[in-house]
């Protein structure tokens, strides 16, 4: 199936859409998934993710995946596996490329060490951090792009992809300021979209491959290490009885292909199977089901390996800790600076009835290099050399 054929009956369509929150004409053509996903890729936040970290942090090599290029591979991931489904692959690419818009700079560890500043204010009661809420904060509030409204005003199926998770707590409050809107159906406990769950499956093919990847290519994990791992055993035997010299670099390029595209075509073919089953009479069925986009539960288990090694082996490696919670500290140090003088942000981000708030949108919105060069200039200590 190619670009442009019929669409499965349970895909989205973007002529009924729910539309946005501040009404707008249609969009041209009647592509409105495509508009949003125009939206995404001229916003601010969309350009600051080439400098935000994955796993490695952006000044330690020019080669480790960051979150744009994480962004961009979930899009390709998602909208190969959208069009053998006959899914909305507009819808796809705008969910993938807005999915990372809320994470902070210093990846996880940015995102905890904020979380925990902002649960430490124990006077100002507040929800934390957490970056599928920031992420729907960004493109719902805090891009400044358009004259008529706060942020891209994206419509409601994208807007739900990017809330991808949301806990119960979270769910209450945003359904209060949007009745039945994105957060309903944490609260009812269906389903979003089948482009929806797509992404979320092809975020996790893109993680755990280009982790592997960055992994090995940093020296911190071993092929032979990888033997471990059934679905890596497999793959590369395949490319050695093929080229049986081959060696390095392309056997690992060559070894992570044949994984991403062993881990399409089983969710490809697992999905039609669920559809078969199914047989959702429209996009709307879908939410009262099961997932329906999956893998089969042998492909489910490899990744679960390959997540375990990961965490155990890198993730979780001395020298990812080790600089991870310098980057901690780093963010510490910058909320209590703002925190302590507000007059040290910048004017439009002192605005408001919730400074600690503010604090926490302007320190999640840099990118890692903006982030060690104010610490510098706030606390006069250089945290990373050649940074
Ligand atoms: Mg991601």
């Amino acid at each position: 199936m190619t670009a442009g054929s019929v669409l499965h009956r349970a895909a989205s369509d973007p002529t009924r859409s729910r539309g946005r929150r501040h009404p707008e004409p249609r969009a041209p053509f009647g592509d409105e998934y495509g508009c949003d996903r125009d939206r995404v890729v001229h916003s601010t936040a969309f350009r600051r993710l080439v400098y935000k970290t994955q796993v490695f942090l952006n000044h330690e090599g020019d080669l480790f995946r960051t979150r744009l290029t994480h962004s961009l591979e979930v899009a390709q991931l998602g909208r190969s596996a959208a069009r053998a489904l006959g899914l909305n692959e507009d819808l796809v690419e705008a969910i993938a490329l807005a999915h990372d818009l809320g994470h902070t700079p210093f990846g996880h560890a940015g995102q905890e060490a904020l979380d925990a500043c902002l649960r430490s204010l124990q006077h100002q009661p507040n929800g934390g951090f957490e970056h599928n809420l920031q992420s729907l904060r960004v493109v719902d509030r805090l891009e400044q792009q358009h004259a008529a409204f706060d942020g891209l005003n994206l419509t409601f199926e994208t807007r739900e992809g990017i809330l991808k998770r949301c806990p119960m707590r979270h769910a209450h409050a945003l359904e209060a300021i949007e009745p039945d809107g994105v957060a309903r159906r944490f609260i009812d406990r269906t389903q979003p979209s089948l482009e929806a769950q797509l992404v979320n499956l092809a975020d996790e093919i893109a993680y755990n491959s280009h982790d592997i990847d960055d992994g090995v290519r940093s020296g911190l994990l071993h092929l032979d290490q990888l033997d471990e791992l059934p679905l890596v055993r497999r793959s590369r035997g395949e490319v050695l009885a093929s080229y049986r010299q081959l060696r390095g670099r392309r056997l690992l390029a060559e070894t992570m292909r044949r994984i991403r595209s062993h881990q399409v075509a089983d969710l490809v073919d697992a999905t039609r199977l669920a559809l078969d089953a199914a047989a959702p009479a429209d996009s709307t069925a879908v939410r009262q089901r099961e997932p329906l986009v999956r893998f089969s539960p042998e492909m489910a288990e490899h990744n679960a390996q390959l997540k375990r090694f990961l965490r155990g082996n890198l993730y979780r490696h001395a020298r990812v800790v080790e600089t991870t919670g310098r980057a901690r500290g780093v963010i510490g140090d910058l909320f209590a600076a703002y925190l302590g003088d507000p007059q040290l942000l910048p004017a439009e981000h002192r605005a408001g009835d919730k400074p600690h708030r503010a604090v926490a949108d302007y320190i999640a919105g840099m990118t890692d290099r903006f982030a060690l060069r104010e610490h510098c200039r706030l606390t006069g200590r250089t945290v990373f050399d050649g940074a």
